[in-house]
């Protein structure tokens, strides 16, 4: 009985916070508390480069977008007082010379994950373009590990706003166990901002200003993500010791 007293009041107060931290945008104030030292570091990784395109169509490459959305991302988390750590910011990647195919993939890979795991970042987003040999897939995806539940939650808020997207297809999150979602050791968040193979949308992920709108996009859920949880380190602070 105590103890399911405890759970109810534990849940009660999740929800209240929960509902506070998506209900009031700049819940925990976050632009002031961001500008004090030791502001959180994010780490950004752009797939691919160098001799990588990643997925092709005509001369339009996934790497080049991934850049391009990667810098607008830096640029409005920094806005929000964010330091951001980016695993490449030109076009190249990280294998060495020597090394090809899956060899090279994995090594570039692991490379950006040593780069990850010590940057002291507290959370990752890899962003990447999708591709399907039906062209009718569209629309942006957020994935997660099965076993991180800040994942979970960092990815499900991303998606929410990407949901927002004027004309965009609404999809859901979903679990990965891709090689970088496996092996970084923050909650870590895949961003497939859609599909070059859908001829429509391959239209606007060449526009510039659509890339912005979707960095914009997830900016606001990595800002859901820190509100909640700085809701709930909140509410941890003010419980009593031997709750
Ligand atoms: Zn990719």
């Amino acid at each position: 009985m105590h103890k399911r007293f405890i759970l109810t009041t534990v849940m009660f107060f999740l929800v209240i916070l929960s509902q506070i931290a998506i209900a009031s945008p700049g819940y925990g104030n976050y632009g002031i508390i961001a500008q004090a030292p030791g502001s959180p570091i994010i780490a950004i990784d752009p797939g691919h480069g160098g001799y990588d395109p990643g997925a092709v169509s005509g001369n339009v490459l996934e790497k080049d977008i991934n850049l391009i959305i990667c810098k607008k991302l830096k640029e409005h988390l920094e806005n929000k007082g964010f330091l951001v750590v980016l695993t490449r910011n030109g076009d190249y990647n990280h294998a060495i010379k020597g090394l090809h195919g899956k060899e090279a993939k994995r090594y570039d890979l692991t490379e950006r994950i040593k780069i990850i795991n010590s940057s002291n970042a507290e959370i990752l987003l890899t962003v990447h373009v999708n591709s399907n040999n039906k062209n009718a897939y569209e629309g942006a995806e957020a994935f997660y590990h099965p076993k991180s539940l800040n994942g979970k939650m960092l990815a499900n808020y991303i998606q929410e706003e990407l949901r927002t997207v004027p004309e965009i297809r609404k999809r859901l999150s979903k679990n990965s166990k891709c090689f970088m979602l496996c092996n970084t050791k923050i909650p870590a968040v895949l961003v497939e901002i859609g599909y070059l193979s859908n001829p429509r949308e391959q239209k606007k992920l060449e526009d510039p200003q659509y890339l912005d709108l979707i960095a914009q996009k997830i900016t606001a859920g990595v800002l859901k993500y820190y509100d909640l949880k700085t809701a709930w380190e909140h509410m941890v602070t003010f419980l009593p010791l031997n709750f």
